[in-house]
């Protein structure tokens, strides 16, 4: 492990303007006369990758994710040289790589790529000639020497990439807010700054909606235990949120957290055939196509047809709905309907394995405040509830309230004291 090194990663608001990108760079010379060794990963300028990818839509309805992935790198390769050139006017030798040049290499699978390897003898000399290394995040190389980017958020797991390739002794994630909330802050103003939160658990609410951290940085940190510490950009003297190691001294709560998850989308097919091989006919071509499913509802059967509902990522509607069309001709469905204001709000809580009652508090809120339930699903330790998108901001600052979230729950006793 390289002690004195920390990787830090700024998102698209913390670099938004030019006036961030200087503050920013302030930021970083006041860090390394603290002694450490930095890696800076960036994400694009905010609003740059959605304007990007609407610029490529409005060009066709299906661009090829081959060239979206060349087209949405350019955003954090702007950020970085520009971040770059900021810290050389302050006098520090920094300099700004690209995946490619950093040595990210990653899988075939365009848009999502996973990382393979990062061949990060380059950085290791660099960082030995006390370079700041300026980090375009989010993309990488694939084995044709194409490139990839890793998905909406990506950036986040170049840095837990890139930490655990240079054995950094942190990953510090800065970002427009100061740590990990009970909830989104920005929905509900009650939230709560968590000043410890486990892997596991942090892994259960980014996959839930919480995207304050991309889930595969979580799972990458977990994998190589790199603590995880999510932090401000620019507010000085907060400790932010550290994700680590499940200790018992931490919180358990029945209820932790209230995740939002507001990239969601509904598609439904309309008196389908109820007959074995329907449900193969409709998800195989979707899961041919790296399409996730994610609830699946089917109705009781009327007169040998039925209903069949599934909810799956937002982005990914217009593809699936061209084969859902396809699917629904050769099945014989009558209607293949979509809808894209919904939100999946879930309630998440080790303690819910303990406890019973969770999801009938869920409902009765829900209902008092004349929030309808579209679909529900269940597991050991969250309830999770598809509704429509205009209720999400009541639905969760209730759940908030019911669950009394905004109150710290009283430490266990007897037990060594968390940092
Ligand atoms: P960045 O551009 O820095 O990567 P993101 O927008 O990806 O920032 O993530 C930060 C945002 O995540 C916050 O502004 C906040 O609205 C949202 N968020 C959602 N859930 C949570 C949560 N539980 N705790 C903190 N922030 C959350
Ligand atoms: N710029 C990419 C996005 O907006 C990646 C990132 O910010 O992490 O999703
Ligand atoms: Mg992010």
């Amino acid at each position: 492990m390289n002690k004195s090194l920390i990787v830090q990663k700024y998102g698209g608001t913390s670099v938004g303007t030019l006036e961030r990108i200087e503050l920013v760079a302030d930021q970083i010379v006041k860090t390394r006369k603290t002694g450490v060794d930095i890696v800076v990963v960036v994400s694009a300028m905010g609003g740059e990758t959605d304007k990007l990818l609407k610029m490529a839509r409005s060009l066709a309805k299906n661009p090829t994710r081959r060239e979206i992935d060349l087209l949405l790198s350019s955003g954090e390769r702007i950020s970085a040289a520009l971040l770059t050139i900021a810290l050389q006017a302050r006098g520090i030798p920094a300099l700004s790589m690209t995946g490619r040049q950093i040595g990210l290499q990653t899988d075939s699978t365009h848009t999502r790529a996973r990382i393979m390897n990062i061949d990060a003898q380059r950085a290791r000399k660099m960082l030995k000639e006390n370079h700041v290394i300026v980090v375009a995040g989010f993309q990488g190389i694939n084995p044709e020497g194409d490139v990839t980017t890793l998905g909406r958020g990506g950036s986040d797991t170049s840095a837990v990439a890139l930490a655990v390739a240079l054995g950094a002794r942190q990953c510090e994630i800065c970002t427009d807010v100061d740590g990990v909330y009970t909830t989104d802050p920005r929905m509900v103003p009650e939230a709560r700054k968590l000043d410890v939160v486990s892997y596991d658990e942090m892994l259960e609410m980014a996959s839930l909606g919480a995207n304050v951290l991309q889930i595969r940085c979580v799972e990458f940190a977990h994998k190589y235990k790199m603590p995880l510490i999510v932090k401000s950009s620019f507010k000085e003297g907060y400790k932010g949120t550290l994700i680590c190691e499940e200790d018992p001294n931490m919180e358990q709560p029945v209820v932790s957290g209230i995740m939002c998850d507001k990239n969601q989308a509904k598609i439904t097919l309309k008196e389908v055939p109820d007959q074995p091989g329907i449900a193969a006919n409709i998800f195989e071509p979707l899961a041919k196509a790296a399409i996730s499913v994610d609830m699946i509802i089917q109705n009781v059967s009327e007169q040998g047809h039925t209903d069949m509902s599934f909810t799956l990522q937002r982005e990914e509607l217009d593809e699936a709905m061209v084969i859902m069309n396809k699917v629904a001709k050769k099945i014989h469905a009558t209607q293949v309907s979509a809808d894209a204001k919904i939100v999946k709000i879930s309630i998440v809580g080790a303690g819910m394995r303990s406890h019973s009652g969770v999801a009938a508090q869920i409902f009765k809120t829900l209902s008092a405040n004349k929030v309808n339930i579209l679909m529900i699903s269940t597991s050991e330790i969250k309830v999770s509830c598809i509704i429509e998108q205009k209720h999400s901001k009541l639905a969760a600052n209730a759940l908030h309230t019911a669950f009394k979230l905004a109150d710290k729950p009283a430490k266990k006793k007897n037990k060594k004291k968390n940092q």
